[in-house]
């Protein structure tokens, strides 16, 4: 069976649950190879091995991390023209979709981004046009290099034990134009990160800037907390916690929009959720036309009332 290389996503060894989502997908493709950039690989094997991978191949070059992400894509490259693999499956997240471009170039293959699933083929599903068209799409030139958006596949288990093959790379002084200087991990929530979320509890204007019940709901369900654009530019969450077309783009399994009214750019972020429901006061308000569930209503009572309700569970 040929390789299909999964490009390890991690911070300092603990793998993210997107690398178990590109691993279970690999599987339908031929054999997982995982490639593992920095330090920390020992950490990352029980990870790698639970979700298939055959291999881990091991790049520490220390340029790898000290640089941003042209390093990374030259390493793929040369691990590339040694595997030769049937696909290279990256995460999509801002730097693996840089990661994946220049590779694209630089193996003169073919690209596909953001997408929801991945068949035999590879054949992948993508929403475009701000989630108006769902296509399905297939690289007919070169190595299918796919990044894959996280909730994609569903981690299932498939222990292996997978051996580490350190692999020395050669970086070229082009590759090496910006240095990291600093890196702080952003402040800790306590919460799953955004993108990976199984479940989001997002705040919109209706709020009237108190994000204090949306934050309680989703701590009692675990949840990501989430925000329209509206919330944002008016300063009362963050940005990197904006869901729509100029923020992020979800899939998790429930999406609660609470004072949400549904606008087109907020949609584009998270209609492809799998049960999407809505508390809104203005029973005409378009979110109720994409929701499974909708709770017509003043937010600042019902989330509180579903936090108890939740919490006595
Ligand atoms: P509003 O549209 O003002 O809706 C607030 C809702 O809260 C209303 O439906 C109201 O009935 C309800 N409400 C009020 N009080 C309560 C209460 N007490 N309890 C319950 N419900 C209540 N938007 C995004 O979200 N993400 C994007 O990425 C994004 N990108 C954009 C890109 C472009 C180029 C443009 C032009 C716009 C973009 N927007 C984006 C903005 C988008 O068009 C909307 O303006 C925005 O989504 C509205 O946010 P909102 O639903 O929170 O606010």
């Amino acid at each position: 069976m040929s390789n299909v290389l999964v490009l390890v996503d991690h911070t300092g060894g603990t793998v993210r649950k997107t690398t178990a989502e590109l691993l279970t997908i690999a599987r339908r493709l031929g054999e997982p190879v995982a490639v593992y950039i920095g330090e920390g690989v020992q950490d990352a094997l029980p990870a790698l091995g639970q979700y298939g991978a055959t291999k881990v191949i091991a790049l520490t070059n220390p340029e790898l991390t000290q640089y941003l992400v042209a390093p990374k894509a030259e390493a793929l490259q040369q691990v590339a023209a040694k595997l030769e693999p049937a696909a290279i499956l990256i995460s999509s997240n801002a730097e693996g979709k840089e990661i994946a471009a220049r590779l694209a170039v630089k193996l003169e293959s073919g690209l596909i981004t953001d997408a929801v699933d991945v068949q035999a083929g590879p054949v992948t599903t993508q929403s475009v046009f701000a989630g108006n068209y769902t296509v399905q799409a297939k690289v007919t030139h070169g190595t299918p290099i796919i990044t894959v958006k996280p909730n994609a596949a569903t981690p299932e288990a498939a222990e292996t034990s997978p051996e580490v093959e350190e692999f020395d790379v050669t970086i070229s002084d082009a590759a090496k134009t910006a240095r990291i200087t600093d890196s702080k991990p952003r402040e800790a929530t306590g919460r799953p990160e955004l993108t990976e979320a199984a479940i989001i509890v997002s705040g919109g204007r209706g709020t009237g800037g108190d994000f204090g019940p949306v934050e309680a709901f989703a701590d009692s369900l675990g949840a990501a907390v989430g925000a329209s654009r509206a919330a944002v530019d008016s300063g009362w969450y963050p940005h990197a916690y904006q869901v729509g077309q100029t923020g992020k783009t979800v899939s998790p399994q429930l999406y609660v929009a609470a004072g949400i009214s549904g606008a087109i750019q907020h949609r584009a972020g998270m209609q492809t959720s799998k049960t999407i429901v809505a508390i809104n006061k203005d029973e005409e308000a378009p979110i109720f036309e994409l929701v499974d569930f909708g709770v017509v209503g003043d937010l600042h009572k019902v989330l509180p009332t579903a936090t108890e309700e939740v919490t006595k569970r």
